[in-house]
């Protein structure tokens, strides 16, 4: 994790390899799309300040020992892992703009931000901390739901590259009433079965996961059950061939481990993780023999339905968006809207149509 000077020549060049790209909306930036020597992807250098790219978390496939193997300090905290987007949430100039993972001003996240007061309190006390956040409900990235519009759930409190350790994040954010990631526990590494019962019970819950972070919040892992492993394969095999290289593999071998880990019955995880391939998969083959498209339903609401047209512009680069219906509720612009994987129908329907390949 790099945190040292940028200098001008760095980002010249950077721009020069199409590893950076200076960009004019609200604000004026320079984002970071790939990684360029050791400045992170999505690294934000606006005229006065960086928001630093969130890094890699390591993965562990195995719990005991890869808290004893990561972690430092005998003490150690526990938070779940929740399945959102991720965002950083920043003050820039006076004023609140959240940022993707990958760099960009997300414009969506930032009217959201702007809303919430307890931000701009924080913000006023405390301009230069950034905060690292999951934001799930009704947004562009994650499943609809009728229970509430979104949550930005706080997960670290970045204080110019470094973390801050989790009991003074937990504390500074209970003083701004800020939601967090739920928190777990505090556990000490002589009571690891502790923290493997609870990544049981995670599972068993139908949880995503946890993340352990050491006191002093230098070292971190995440750990994933395979409810989601499954979970994943079963949405993600709908959308077979616009998923990245590696994400069925991937969720197979930590699925793997989990079993072995834990002596789970392997008929039964061998069926549901069948099942969730072939559901998936043969949904969208359903769907392209009718003459559907390979779609993704989402629901936002906006307060200027021009943060909607900003976001589709985002959007459109890599899927088709077609908005489904849009209606007024309090002032506000609820919009459903579908996204259309185009490289999934395309593969499928060159398959029914007889096409054949080398493989
Ligand atoms: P990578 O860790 O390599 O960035 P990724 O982008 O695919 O992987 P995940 O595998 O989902 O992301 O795991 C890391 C992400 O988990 C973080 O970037 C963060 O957005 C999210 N996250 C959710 N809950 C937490 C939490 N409690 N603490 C830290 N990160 C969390």
């Amino acid at each position: 994790m790099f945190r040292g000077k940028i200098k001008n020549t760095d980002i010249k060049d950077a721009i020069k390899a199409e590893k950076a790209e200076a960009l004019s909306e609200e604000i004026d930036y320079i984002r970071f799309k790939k990684g360029f020597r050791r400045i992170e992807r999505g690294t934000v250098i606006t005229k006065n300040r960086i928001v630093w790219g969130f890094p890699h978390i390591r993965r562990v496939f195995t719990l005991g020992t890869g808290i004893s193997r990561n972690i430092k300090t005998d003490v150690f905290y526990v938070e779940e892992k929740i399945d959102g987007y991720n965002l950083r949430i920043a003050n820039i100039d006076g004023r609140i703009c959240a940022f993707t993972r990958g760099g960009y001003l997300d414009p969506f996240a930032t009217e959201k931000a702007r809303e919430m007061q307890n931000l701009e309190k924080f913000f006023k006390k405390h301009p230069g901390y950034v905060l690292c956040s999951e934001m799930i409900g009704n947004t562009p990235f994650t499943e609809p739901t009728a229970e509430f519009d979104v949550k930005i759930l706080v997960f670290d409190i970045d204080d110019d590259g470094k973390y801050l350790p989790p009991l003074e994040k937990y504390s500074i954010l209970g003083e701004f009433e800020i939601e967090m990631v739920p928190f777990l526990g505090k556990f000490n590494k002589n009571k690891i079965e502790l923290v493997k019962k609870l990544a049981y019970n995670l599972n068993k819950g139908r949880k995503e996961g946890m993340v352990i972070k050491s006191s002093d919040r230098n070292d971190v892992v995440k750990f994933v059950t395979p409810f989601a492993d499954i979970d994943d394969t079963e949405k993600c095999a709908y959308s077979f061939f616009d998923m990245p290289p590696g994400f069925f593999y991937q969720r197979v071998i930590r699925s793997s481990f989990f079993i072995d880990e834990y002596s789970l019955d392997r008929d039964r995880y061998s069926k549901m993780l069948g099942n969730a391939f072939y559901s998936g998969f043969i949904r969208a083959l359903e769907d392209v023999k009718q003459g559907k498209g390979i779609e993704g339903e989402f629901e936002v609401i906006v307060s200027d339905e021009k943060i909607f047209d900003l976001l589709k512009k985002h959007m459109i680069k890599e899927v088709d968006v077609k908005i489904i219906s849009k209606r007024k509720q309090n002032g506000k612009t609820r919009i459903r809207f579908s996204k259309t994987y185009r490289k999934t129908a395309k593969e499928i329907r060159n398959f029914l149509n007889g096409k054949g390949v080398v493989d």
